[in-house]
Formats: structure tokens, sequence, C-alpha cells
């Protein structure tokens, strides 16, 4: 593929993708170069309607094939919350820190073997015709009652992954971008976006 924007404004994440889909496509955009776009509100009631909602508009208005992602944290013991809230948990511009805190003081009564949740990618892949399609990643694990580790962001540190014994705070970047809900995610795109 010659030309893919990521519909992200966030560098970081851009960087990662630029580095993983190298071989795959030519150029990579970001939104940072269409500053006339506006910002999509992300409302849907699942990981897939957000991005598909995200990828949909941006395809749409530049002409250009699109991909966008979202992601969260989907706990059992709290019906799948914070899910497509993860990231204002705590309410609107709230910090990491203080959604971990939320997290930890709504799950203080659920016994260590009830703390199941997953990590959910859903990365869409829309062409400026609408049409999209989506391509997902989970990772399983349990809820500590305690931050571990120091790397990562957003709820690594109190995400144990079983196999490994350790927090995803606590694992090198490396291994988490392999077993990660997004890591699984970008894999399947890349997969698809190499057999164009
Ligand atoms: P977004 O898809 O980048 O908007 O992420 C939504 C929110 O989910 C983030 O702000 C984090 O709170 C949480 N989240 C998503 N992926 C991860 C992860 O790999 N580790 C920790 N938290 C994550």
């Amino acid at each position: 593929m010659k030309e893919l924007i990521v519909a992200t404004g966030n560098r970081g994440k851009f960087r990662e993708l630029e580095l993983l889909l190298q071989d795959a496509v030519g150029r990579l955009f970001s939104l940072a170069d269409f500053p006339e776009l506006a910002p999509v509100v992300e409302d849907g009631a699942t990981f897939s309607e957000n991005a598909v909602k995200k990828a949909k508009s941006a395809a749409l208005a530049t002409g250009k094939p699109v991909i966008a992602d979202d992601s969260g944290l989907v706990v059992d013991a709290l019906n799948g919350r914070p899910g497509v809230h993860s990231a204002r948990f705590a309410g609107e511009e709230c910090s990491d820190a203080e959604n971990n805190v939320k997290l930890l003081r709504e799950l203080a009564e659920v016994p260590a073997e009830c703390r199941t949740a997953a990590f959910h990618c859903v990365i869409a892949f829309c062409l400026p015709d609408g049409t999209c399609l989506t391509f997902d990643g989970e990772l399983k694990g349990i809820v500590m009652n305690a931050p571990r580790g120091s790397d990562g962001f957003g709820y690594d540190p109190l995400f144990l992954v079983p196999e490994y014994g350790r927090t995803l705070a606590e694992l090198p970047l490396d291994v988490k971008n392999r077993i990660s809900h997004r890591g699984k995610a970008l894999a399947k795109l890349k997969t698809y976006l190499l057999g164009l």
C-alpha cells in the first residue's frame, strides 16, 4: 500500500506504527498532516464503533485509506467497565494514577480469583468509499490489589499477566508489544496490508 493515514494525534503511537508498518506501507501520514480535520467524538458503545468512526470520517474527508484504533480494559467483576471509558474512568482530564486509584477502590472487596480482566484493542481500516475492516486483539490477566512496576502507561502497573508472573509495567516493552492486545491487532492488520 502506497499511502496510509493513522488517525491519531499521539506522536508516540504514530512512531510505533511507523516502525511496525514500514515494509507494508510506502508513506504513513498522521492527523498532524491534516490540521483541517475536526476531532471525532469517541462516543461509541464498543471499541469497534469508536475505531470505525475515527477511521471512516478521516477516510471520507481526505480521500485516502485510514487506520484508527480504540482500546481499553474490560474487568469482569465490574461487568465490563471501564471498557470504552478506560481513558476517562475517574473523570474527564483525569490521570492514569487517578484511574488506577478508582479501579483499586471499586475492586477493594473483590477476591483474587474474581479479579479477571482483559485488555481489548480494535484497529479499523477504512477506504475513501466508506468500506471498513476491523482487526482485534485481546490480552487476558488479573487486576492486582496494588501497583507493581514502573514501565508502560495506563493500567499497566495493576495488570498481572499470569503466564509471566509479572505486571505489564514490569515486562520489557518488546515482550509487551508481542503479547499485548494492540500487538496482536497490529499483527493481523500488517498481514492483511502485506497481502494487498
Ligand atoms: P486509547 O485507545 O489510546 O484511547 O486508550 C484508552 C485507554 O485504555 C488508555 O488511556 C488506558 O487507560 C487504557 N489502555 C489501553 N491500552 C493500554 C495498555 O496497553 N496498557 C495500559 N492501559 C491501556
